[in-house]
């Protein structure tokens, strides 16, 4: 039986104000001891967020870590770092990392080995452009985007997958629970071939998660949970999704 898991992806949003606030409602508010949550500020909120979550079971986790343990990389934030923080989670190969920061997959496998050395764990995601579904390449594209990554990989336990369709990330477009549990099955096939236990895996649905739509997401058999953008920003709409998980 694996956990539910409900990740909030906070992407470059928030001040001390607002992370206060929206984790304040929170941890007051309280999460089902059934689920297991995540919220994943930017790294200068990193800090106030453990704080702010240290007397509740809710953790914290970065958007994305450095493949390097330390040394002349501008701007970069090395996985022990982020551990030495208390974090226990982040999200490697985002797609807007993919996108607007030209991750591949060598990078994304070297950033893998780098968290799990840290003793972080990982939230990889994977998914197609809306081009490449139309082109029936979506399975082609999502089992590139594993082997690539995790083939070289030596110790994958507690591994996370997010599955996020790049064209229902922001858009409002979620894909049908019957896509989603199509591919989250073809996955977990996949990761079979790869060393990885299926079923000790979860893997995450992504895109347009809202208060609305969870429950049936959530009930497709093969669906553990959600990495939430948007609606992790709004209180009441992150609980919501919580309690639906
Ligand atoms: P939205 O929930 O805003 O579509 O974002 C999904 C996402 O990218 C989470 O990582």
């Amino acid at each position: 039986m694996r956990q539910p898991l409900v990740a909030g992806n906070w992407k470059m949003h928030g001040s001390a104000q607002s992370v206060s606030e929206l984790l304040g409602a929170l941890v007051e508010g309280g999460v089902p001891e059934a689920v297991e949550v995540v919220v994943c500020p930017t790294y200068v909120h990193l800090p106030q967020a453990i704080d702010l979550c240290r007397a509740s079971s809710v953790e914290v986790g970065a958007q994305d870590c450095s493949h390097a343990v330390e040394g002349a990389y501008t701007g970069e934030v090395a996985a022990p770092m982020i551990a030495e923080l208390g974090c226990q989670w982040v999200i490697i190969g985002h797609s807007e990392r993919r996108a607007y920061h030209g991750e591949g997959e060598d990078l994304i496998s070297a950033k893998l080995k780098a968290a799990m050395a840290a003793g972080l764990k990982p939230i990889f995601c994977v998914g197609e452009t809306r081009e490449q579904r139309e082109a029936d390449e979506a399975e082609t594209v999502v089992a590139a985007q594993l082997r690539g990554a995790l083939e070289s990989v030596d110790t994958l336990a507690g591994l996370v997958i997010a599955y996020e369709p790049v064209w229902a990330i922001g858009t409002g477009l979620t894909a049908t629970p019957q896509q989603a549990q199509d591919m989250h099955a073809f996955i977990r096939g996949e990761l079979a071939g790869l060393g990885v236990d299926p079923a000790a895996t979860r893997v995450l649905y992504g895109g347009s998660v809202k208060p609305g739509n969870a429950a049936e997401l959530f009930a497709q058999q093969d669906i553990d949970g959600a990495l939430v953008g948007g609606a992790a920003l709004v209180a009441e709409d992150f609980q919501a999704i919580v309690t639906a998980a």
